[in-house]
């Protein structure tokens, strides 16, 4: 039973428990026990509703009678919570009896506190919902945390209308700093917002970076762009999409999404590699295929080329790389100093008396390589060590308040190179042989080994992996990783070499 009961709103009533609670280690609370219960929740809900809302749903952990699920978005947690927490709860009790509560985490985000600490999602505090402590605990029902831009308000979206989440009013084009990384796709945006007739120059443009390069702020400032030019604007995150999808399901009266969406000049989507689910994928597909045809302009941006959006039909695939497609570089070093200053003449209007010297900027500039969300990080670090410390920034001041965010987010960058060397000698080939037409077996199983290593340890997409192994197809690279992965699941000796070889190649 569930003593957490609705709030007056009707909601789930969440609660938070503090203490240690009496360990139950139930192992009828484990990784078996969650397959049943997310087999039951799709035959409870549907197949569209568990695509949309459980697929990402992950169990970490169970200890202490608590089993801890995890999603990627903290859109997916605050839905999950305000609209299944219970019955989520209760599928699992009937499978887990001596459970006692579960509580939902975002996972693999960076959240920043305050003065820019970065937490990871998963000790961000936690709703719980169950049985201990739900009688005397305070009711929460939301956690207080920093809304991402154009996040965070999606709960309240109205059933039977596409609402845009909000543009950021700091993403902008006046502030977004160019660089040779996104030069292309800056212009290629800035083209698209300056745009006026129905027949797009680029339809749809399709950009790819990986995190913190810029994909979200270059959306918004386009979108701004547009509306400053008159044009209807929406701007859809992968999440909000498949909401209003869902939404526009169980309104049943409510028109095809495409049809809601014919109105509007210009549909922006961020991170479409989220968009999963056959029904809602082909809404995607149908969506895109009807504005297209209209003359309306389409930009998209996901963290991967069009032809890695594995979980996408191969004619979403096609249609999304139809336009132009263009890739955002990582930031190099001129850029990420330029992004700093920037930053902190930004934050000068609020704090006048925040210096940084330019040997400090150069600093930040070399030790933080990952990318913009760091660099904010950083500046944040920066801006509460003046104000708390009044004393003037240093280098070693510098190197200080930003040590944990040099140390943990610097992974070796490996070479596809140095893994085709690396392989070739482990298993006695040449790297001429990885590379060439050969089909033997001493030859093919060390090629695909090293192309899943590639796929794994480097950002670089299929194509590319496909390329640099002596001109081959993405579809062969795809092969050989699903090949490994399989292999790997099924055989603890390769698995344990595989992990070897990774742990050589990142040291
Ligand atoms: P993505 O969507 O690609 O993950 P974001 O657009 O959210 O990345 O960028 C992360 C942070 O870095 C944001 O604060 C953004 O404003 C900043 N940033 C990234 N690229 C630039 C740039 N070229 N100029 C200014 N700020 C940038
Ligand atoms: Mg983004």
């Amino acid at each position: 039973m569930v003593r957490g009961g609705q709030d007056n709103r009707g909601r789930v009533r969440l609660v938070e428990i503090g203490g240690a609670e009496v360990s139950s280690d139930d192992p009828q609370g484990g990784a078996e026990t969650w397959a049943r219960v997310k087999r039951r929740l799709r035959a409870e809900l549907g197949e569209d509703v568990f695509a949309s809302w459980f697929a990402r749903l992950e169990m970490d952990a169970v200890a202490d009678g608590c089993a801890r699920l995890s999603v990627p978005t903290r859109f997916l947690k605050s839905w999950i919570e305000a609209h299944y927490a219970e019955r989520v709860f209760a599928v699992y009790k009937a499978e887990a009896p001596s459970l006692e509560r579960i509580s939902i985490g975002v996972r693999g985000t960076i959240v920043r506190d305050g003065a820019g600490a970065p937490k990871r999602g998963s000790d961000l505090p936690r709703l719980v919902i169950g049985e201990a402590g739900g009688a005397t605990g305070p009711a929460r029902a939301e956690t207080k945390l920093p809304v991402p831009p154009g996040g965070g308000r999606e709960e309240r979206t109205e059933f039977g209308e596409v609402n845009g989440a909000p543009l950021d009013p700091r993403l902008t084009f006046e502030s977004f700093v160019l660089g040779r990384s996104n030069a292309l796709a800056h212009a290629a945006g800035d083209r698209v917002a300056q745009h006026q007739s129905n027949q797009p120059l680029y339809n749809p443009l399709f950009l790819h970076a990986g995190v913190g390069l810029g994909k979200t702020h270059l959306l918004h400032a386009i979108g701004h762009e547009a509306r400053r030019g008159g044009r209807r604007v929406i701007y859809l995150t992968a999440d909000r999409f498949m909401y209003g999808f869902v939404a526009s399901l169980k309104a049943q009266t409510s028109l095809a999404f495409k049809e809601r969406l014919r109105g509007i000049d210009l549909l922006i989507i961020d991170d479409v590699q989220f968009i999963q689910g056959k029904s809602i994928q082909q809404e995607f597909g149908h969506t895109l295929n009807a504005l297209i045809d209209a003359g309306r302009q389409i930009v998209v941006a996901a963290d991967r080329p069009p032809s890695d959006l594995e979980s996408l039909d191969e004619r979403v695939r096609s249609r999304l790389g139809g336009g132009l497609v263009v890739e955002i570089g990582a930031l190099d070093e001129a850029l990420r100093g330029s992004i700093l200053s920037a930053r902190v003449a930004a934050m000068k209007a609020a704090h006048p008396t925040f210096d940084v010297s330019a040997a400090v900027i150069a600093y930040v500039a070399r030790a933080i390589t990952a990318n913009g969300r760091d660099l904010e990080g950083a500046v944040n670090r920066l801006l509460a060590h003046a104000t708390l410390t009044g004393s003037a920034i240093t280098v070693e001041t510098a190197e200080e308040a930003i040590r944990d965010l040099v140390r943990n987010r610097e992974p070796r960058r490996v070479k596809i190179e140095d893994i085709q060397k690396l392989v070739a000698s482990r298993y006695n080939v040449s790297r001429s042989d990885i590379l060439s037409e050969r089909r033997t077996a001493a030859v093919v199983r060390p090629r695909q080994i090293a192309m899943y290593l590639s796929k794994v340890l480097t950002l670089r997409s299929l194509p590319e992996i496909g390329r640099r192994f002596g001109g081959r197809d993405h579809t062969t690279v795809l092969h050989a990783v699903r090949k490994i992965e399989k292999a790997i699941a099924d055989d603890t000796s390769l698995s344990d070499e595989v992990e070897l070889l990774k742990r050589m190649l990142q040291e």
